[in-house]
């Protein structure tokens, strides 16, 4: 969703000025108008934020997490033999996405990850297919699907 905010504030209203790239606005407190062509070095961009539609989230502690980058191996493990209290969870949520309203699934990690230096791989880490692993052990599969079926395009189409 690219929304970009100016650096300087508006003269007339003193509020941030947001430039909105597919709806070709720019919108302040006090105006919002058309344009074609923006200047985009005046602008930053806004990070995406997320809406929750629920305020239940689902809170796993899962074994294990981890991810790749380059040659570094980042884990988060609940029976860590580098050190105790990696404590990884799994935070489970139903989000709006902004402005076009899409409801997503959102999966978070939360944990003390520490990092290992990958030396015993035959295949060059960055060609790795997958990079990115959350292991759930099955007895908390349950409580996943219970909290899936909370879907809620599902449940608006019941009303
Ligand atoms: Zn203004």
């Amino acid at each position: 969703m690219p929304l970009y905010r100016r650096k300087f504030p508006c003269a007339v209203c003193g509020q941030d000025v947001y430039y909105d790239s597919v709806k070709q606005t720019i919108k302040c407190g006090c105006r919002e108008v058309h344009v074609s062509n923006v200047d985009l070095t005046h602008f930053v961009r806004v990070p995406k934020y997320d809406r929750h539609i629920y305020r239940e989230k689902l809170e796993l502690p899962i074994d294990c997490a981890k991810y790749v980058t380059d040659s570094v191996l980042y884990i988060c493990d609940r029976n860590s033999i580098v050190r105790q209290g990696e404590d990884p969870r799994l935070i489970v949520s139903w989000i709006n996405y902004p402005k076009e309203n899409k409801v997503q699934l959102k999966l978070a990690v939360t944990g003390n990850f520490h990092t290992e230096i990958l030396n015993y791989y035959v295949k060059d880490p960055r060609n790795w297919k997958e990079k990115l692993w959350i292991l759930i052990p099955e007895e908390l599969v349950d409580k996943l699907i219970e909290f899936l079926q909370k879907n809620p395009m599902k449940l608006a189409s019941w009303m």
